[in-house]
């Protein structure tokens, strides 16, 4: 049986989310993830129908289900600092109708970084700010992202987007991502997978556990350094990432790969069409970065 299983795909001006589809489809992907427009900056455009709906169709074709299909917030906005509150919320709240114009019913948020002001500051900051976002009728799912931990980021232990849960009014609008390289960062210990997976149901409940994006990290455990490695060439390893995606408790959960390009320059490829096929197939590929650089310099030329 597959996997829920995909990547981070680019949405583009011309081509929408239809773009993003067939660009899914040519890694052999079920599921995706994307930004509305550059992570970096807020400048969004308006979302076309007529895309919209030949996105669906070719889903739907293909044996993609929308439930699955995920959206990430722009990681510039910072919920956890009351400065540039306004403008924060109406973003938000801009890109979850987005979000929804789409079909689109997950979307992954950093929580934010606290900037000096503590850490109980920045959950209240958050906390503040979510529930100008949230509202109850609408049917998108905040997933906020655990964190590597690096500089002052708030949500790098359980406890602490426990504690921003527990203070959203429409509590059934909140839930988690998951991220491999940020848990591994933050100190978890995921040769201990299983024992993660209790701790996280006891903290906050598996149910809330709704994307869990997968990578490989640069660094040791501990390092908060979130820096993002091929999957089997970091610190966490093949099996441990394998033992992720294949977990039969997170079976209904979609899986997103964020790994880094191969290549530099105008060289660089995406490793996902064969990152899928090794965790798909739960075999090792040894020769990843050989065999990615050598399938799109042969498409390239053609
Ligand atoms: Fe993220
Ligand atoms: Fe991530
Ligand atoms: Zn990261």
């Amino acid at each position: 049986m597959k996997e829920l299983l995909g990547s981070h795909v680019s949405f583009s001006k011309d081509k929408q989310m239809l773009g993003s589809v067939i660009e899914a489809l040519s890694y052999h992907a079920n599921t995706f993830m994307f930004y509305t427009g550059a992570p970096q900056n807020t400048t969004r455009i308006p979302i076309d129908k007529d895309l919209t709906v030949l996105a669906h169709n070719l889903m739907d074709k293909e044996n993609i289900n929308i439930e699955n299909v995920v959206i990430h917030a722009p990681y510039i906005i910072n919920l956890a600092n009351p400065k540039n509150f306004d403008f924060n919320v109406s973003f938000l709240k801009e890109e979850i109708k987005r979000a929804s114009s789409l079909g689109i019913k997950r979307i992954v948020l950093h929580p934010g970084s606290h900037v000096g002001l503590g850490i109980q500051e920045g959950i209240k900051n958050i906390i503040n700010a979510l529930n100008q976002v949230i509202e109850e009728k609408q049917e998108v799912i905040v997933c906020l992202e655990t964190m590597a931990g690096k500089g002052s980021e708030v949500g790098s232990k359980l406890e602490e987007l426990k504690a921003i849960i527990d203070g959203i009014k429409y509590s059934d609008k909140i839930a988690v991502c998951i991220d491999t390289c940020h848990l591994h960062d933050a100190g978890y210990d995921l040769k201990e997978f299983d024992s993660f997976l209790e701790e996280f149901d006891k903290v906050i409940g598996l149910s809330k556990l709704l994307v869990v994006h997968v990578n490989d990290s640069k660094n040791v455990i501990s390092s908060h350094k979130d820096r993002h490695e091929n999957i089997g060439y970091g610190m966490i390893g093949y099996n441990i990432l394998s033992k992720v995606v294949h977990h039969p408790r997170l079976k209904d959960v979609p899986k997103i790969l964020e790994t880094p390009y191969i290549g530099e320059g105008k060289d660089k490829y995406p490793p996902y069409l064969f990152e899928i096929e090794m965790l798909q197939s739960n075999t090792i590929n040894e020769s990843l970065i050989e065999d990615v650089t050598s399938y799109y310099k042969a498409h390239k030329n053609k």
